[in-house]
């Protein structure tokens, strides 16, 4: 990867980007196309948080949704997300393939042991005209009720788009913004005044406006790369978030699961290695690694103003381990917003639409549990109680998901700072 230098002094620029992962690099890439003066921060290196740990499937198949934003939102709205997300499948598609960034066009298909989810997706898909492949035979070492496929999705190396992104980009590495004072920016090595901001730090570290520690929760997955398994045609995954991934990439098989909400204990490496031990007997695990992707509250990100009261404040976050299309998504909102273009569709991921409040309420509930809980080591973002992590030795949250190492380093946010260990 390209590195770059931190900032040094005081800087003025029309928009400012905090984070680059894929969707700050995405945003400031389609800035640039358009002429527009904007920096990027990052507080490590580029790309190296969550955007480096994805299974970097392109598809705007994510999970079961269509029957869930239909019944929640109507037809309308459940189309124009589908629109958002193709247009998204085929934007990326075109980016990778000016890239060379090991793209392969393959089918994706989630699959589901409730067969009763199935037809009511597949109903969804129907009503909404959108193309999908229903089957019940599957290449895989679990016995599902059956998958909905999509066609013509694809998988890629995203620190390879990542470095072809960056070219002509104004970054600052290891520059990391600890507060934000309207849209002016004070970093740990220096300043930068704005026009506009974008908030693109995965978890938005803000808490004054748009009240995210209410709208998101973390969840943690896990995945081993395997050498000397069969490889695999299409890319699979389960509609349930604790259950399993299985795709091909180069010479490794990407088994993913032991997902958790981060923060609670739950399968982490040991369930992966119990069933590499049973159905991989011949493949041998070469990689192992953990990340974790915020998750909304209804399903759908939260791409847009970052609340009501910030006009000049923007915030992509609420992937729900969507993150590529849903990226390519949120840079195609925001800059359309900050160049006065708005996208038919962007209504659909406003971050102030009204969420179901028993949805708030349950994820209130676990936040409360936690900053009630008596312990001694708490969380600098919002002092909920931390949990010791024994598979990955880290202090984690679980109202948030911040995780921090045994000597107190943050390792994600939103805490913004270090923990204290004393
Ligand atoms: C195991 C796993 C598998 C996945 N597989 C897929 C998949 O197959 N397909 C798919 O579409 N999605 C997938 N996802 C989801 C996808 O990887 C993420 O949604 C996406 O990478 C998030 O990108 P991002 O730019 O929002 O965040 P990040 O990549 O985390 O980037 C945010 C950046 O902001 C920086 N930052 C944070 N705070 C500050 C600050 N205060 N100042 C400066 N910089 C800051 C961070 O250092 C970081 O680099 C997966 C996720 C996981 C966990």
């Amino acid at each position: 990867m390209p590195s770059f230098d931190e900032l040094k002094g005081e800087i003025c620029t029309d928009v400012l980007i905090i984070g680059a992962g894929l969707s700050g690099l995405l945003t400031a890439f389609f800035l640039k196309e358009r002429g527009v003066d904007c920096v990027v921060v990052e507080k490590g290196r580029i790309c190296s948080h969550t955007t480096a740990h994805s299974t970097a499937k392109i598809t705007a198949q994510h999970g079961l949704i269509y029957s869930k934003i239909l019944k929640s939102y109507g037809k309308e709205y459940a189309q124009m997300y589908y629109e958002a997300n193709s247009q998204a499948v085929n934007s990326l598609k075109k980016l990778c393939k000016a890239a060379e960034c090991a793209f392969e066009e393959k089918a994706n298909f989630v699959y589901s042991f409730n067969l009763n989810k199935l037809k009511e997706e597949a109903k969804a898909l129907e009503i909404l005209n959108v193309p999908y492949i229903y089957s019940e035979v599957l290449p895989l070492p679990v016995t599902a009720s059956g998958a909905i496929g999509f066609d013509n999705q694809a998988q890629f190396n995203p620190l390879k788009l990542a470095e072809f992104l960056t070219k002509g980009l104004k970054i600052f590495e290891n520059t990391w913004v600890r507060e934000l004072k309207g849209t002016r920016a004070i970093t740990d090595k220096g300043k930068i005044k704005a026009k506009k901001v974008v908030v693109a730090t995965h978890f938005p570290f803000i808490n004054k406006h748009g009240s995210y520690f209410l709208k998101l929760y973390q969840h943690r997955s896990y995945t081993l790369a395997l050498k000397g398994a069969e490889k695999l045609r299409d890319m699979y995954v389960d509609d349930d978030k604790k259950g399993m991934s299985f795709s091909s990439f180069g010479e490794f098989f990407l088994l993913g699961g032991g997902g958790h909400r981060t923060g609670k204990t739950g399968g982490s490496y040991n369930e992966l290695r119990a069933f590499k031990n049973q159905y991989f007997t011949e493949a041998q695990e070469a990689f192992a690694f953990a990340a974790q992707d915020t998750i909304s509250l209804d399903s759908i990100p939260y791409i847009g103003n970052y609340s009501r009261n910030t006009p000049d404040l923007y915030v992509c976050t609420g992937f729900n381990k969507w993150g590529m299309t849903s990226s390519l998504v949120s840079a195609q909102i925001i800059s359309g917003e900050i160049l006065c273009e708005k996208k038919d569709y962007a209504n659909v991921f406003s971050p102030s639409r009204s969420i179901l409040k028993p949805q708030i309420v349950v994820n209130g509930f676990e936040s409360a549990k936690n900053l009630l809980y008596p312990t001694t080591r708490r969380c600098p973002h919002l002092g909920c109680a931390l949990k010791y992590n024994k598979a990955e030795h880290s202090w984690d949250c679980a109202c948030h998901g911040s995780r921090f190492s045994e000597e107190g380093k943050v390792l994600s946010g939103p805490a913004n700072g270090d923990l204290k260990m004393n």
